[in-house]
């Protein structure tokens, strides 16, 4: 495999659309660093099916737990060519009764914690000459959905974040964003499944998407071919954003 001995970390690898992240990685020759927060299990159960890997739990909320995840990767494997900022949650709250620590929290897991990796990772990315980062953003970003306020704030901060990056580390790095839509995960079904029926009758590809088809999109912006783009959004939304 021409990824064999490369290096790749996805926050929120335990689950849904980061655990397939994880898989496709593997497929492709990637070692993969695993990271989770509560869902050691489900890291474990991944880390042993994929083969050579690390599980780190660390709350990228926390940069302390951020800084010590960097020591881990590189006390492992001494490099770092590919970090897939995916960890998030949506905390849904309506912009009238939001209490502060709910958005303060919202902005840190899915905003802060983009940052956080960046700053940590980018030099060691920037070490290999040819490092890769994507972000996962969100079509809600641009949506004005009130009940997922501070969620959508901080997903547009994220495309700013990847803006920002792409320049900043470059020619060293590329910095992409992946914007799912619906994507069937337990981050959309547990909305209920109204919402998911709703969602699907104003989607004109009739479904929502799966983790896999997103994995795809990143393995592709992380590969040789994708050596030319950076600062760029690619979406997958089964045309749900279309005006
Ligand atoms: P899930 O809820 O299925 O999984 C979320 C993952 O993020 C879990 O692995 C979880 O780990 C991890 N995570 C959450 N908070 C933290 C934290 N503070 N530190 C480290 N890890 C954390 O969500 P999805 O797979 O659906 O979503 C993945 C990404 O895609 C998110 O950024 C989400 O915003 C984005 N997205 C999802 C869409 C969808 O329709 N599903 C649409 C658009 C964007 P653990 O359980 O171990 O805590």
């Amino acid at each position: 495999m021409s990824n064999k001995g490369q290096i790749a970390l996805v926050t929120g690898g335990s689950r849904g659309i980061g655990s397939a992240i994880v898989e496709e990685l593997s497929v492709a020759g990637y070692t993969v660093v695993i990271n989770h927060r509560d869902s050691e299990r489900d890291a474990k159960a991944l880390a042993d099916r994929i083969g050579e890997s690390l599980v780190v739990r660390a709350d990228v909320a926390d940069p302390d737990a951020v800084r010590a995840m960097a020591e881990q990767v590189l006390g492992a494997y001494g490099r770092l060519d590919v970090l897939v900022n995916n960890a998030g949650a949506t905390m849904p709250g309506d912009w009238r009764t939001l209490d502060p620590s709910a958005w303060r929290r919202c902005l840190e897991v899915n905003l802060t914690g983009v940052f956080r990796c960046i700053q940590v990772f980018g030099p060691i990315l920037a070490g290999t000459g040819r490092g890769r980062i994507v972000n996962i953003g969100s079509t809600y970003a641009g949506m004005g959905v009130g009940a997922i306020a501070a969620y959508a704030a901080a997903k547009a901060g994220v495309a700013s974040l990847t803006a920002l990056f792409a320049k900043e580390l470059a020619p060293e790095v590329t910095v992409n964003l992946v914007a799912p839509g619906n994507i069937d995960t337990a981050m959309t079904r547990s909305v209920g499944p109204e919402f998911v029926e709703s969602v699907i009758a104003g989607t004109p590809l009739r479904r929502l998407g799966e983790p896999a088809e997103i994995a795809a999109l990143v393995r592709f912006l992380v590969s040789g071919e994708a050596s030319f783009i950076t600062g760029q959004t690619v979406v997958s939304d089964g045309g749900h954003a279309l005006k």
